[in-house]
């Protein structure tokens, strides 16, 4: 009897010490059987983790464990079972603190939002932790449904491409080094991620557009910071602008078309 209760005391010491506390927000979630999901959270400490949530469609029973169904872009408190790379982790606990009910009842910010989950799928490597582009998605998701909804996509994708190491390079000429002038047209080089000013050429594919454009990227804050500034709305044919740049710059850099592209092009 004694060994028994030894014996029980050690694996419940072993099955605490697996399970890892973090933060997560859903980007993926199928339906894996009657009762469970099988979801991708972007953890905040712990990266991109595909997981399964057993039982997570049974009616919630009182206590410790998975709250309920998981959700697209829902935040919550959560624990999980770590598996090697390519197993699927066990989500042991999940509660939600922020289901972004705003968001659910606007269409722009919604389809932007599931954008952003899709960015971040493609642009991020699973189980590696990017806490800061964690933090952005998070205001990010917050600003959506209100009125910086377009500024913040745009502070979203320009973090995401950062994170991922194709930072692009807008405030500057990359020939002369002078500063891009508001009124002047400049040149963007997708491949290189690098500007020119009206002056100065570069081989290479090219978007030419007015030097404004870039210049307000490059002074763009992050959706972390933006979340606590002045709301502004912007220009709505630059934002348009910006929008189809970084859409592409992102699809180049991960050399994969973005499902959910087709969702924000006209809204
Ligand atoms: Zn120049």
């Amino acid at each position: 009897m004694a060994a028994l209760a030894n014996g029980g005391a050690i694996s419940y010491y072993h099955r605490m010490s697996n399970n890892i506390r973090d933060m997560g927000i859903c980007l993926r979630v199928v339906d894996f059987s009657e009762t469970s999901q099988v979801v991708t959270l972007f953890t905040r400490e712990n990266g991109l983790q595909p997981a399964i949530a057993k039982g997570s469609k049974r009616p919630k029973k009182s206590g410790a464990g998975i709250s309920g169904p998981l959700d697209l872009l829902t935040i919550g408190e959560m624990m999980f079972i770590p598996k090697p790379t390519g197993d699927l982790a066990i989500l042991t606990s999940w509660d939600v603190q922020n289901y972004r009910p705003a968001l659910r009842h606007d269409l722009p910010g919604l389809n932007r939002a599931l954008l952003c989950a899709e960015i971040t799928l493609n642009i991020l490597q699973p189980h590696d932790p990017h806490p800061e582009l964690f933090d952005d998605l998070d205001a990010t998701l917050d600003m959506l449904a209100g009125p910086q909804c377009r500024r913040a996509f745009l502070a979203y994708c320009l973090a995401a491409l950062e994170h991922a190491g194709f930072s692009p390079a807008f405030s500057r000429c990359h020939v002369c080094g002078k500063p891009l002038l508001p009124d002047q047209p400049a040149q963007f080089f997708p491949h290189a991620s690098t500007a020119t000013c009206g002056q100065c050429d570069r081989p290479g594919e090219r978007v030419r557009l007015p030097g404004n454009i870039l210049l307000a990227l490059s002074r763009l804050p992050r959706p972390s910071e933006m979340k606590n500034m002045e709301a502004r709305a912007g220009n709505a044919q630059a934002l348009n602008t910006a929008q189809v740049l970084l859409l592409d710059q992102i699809e180049l850099a991960t050399d994969r078309k973005l499902k959910t592209r087709s969702l924000v092009e006209w809204s």
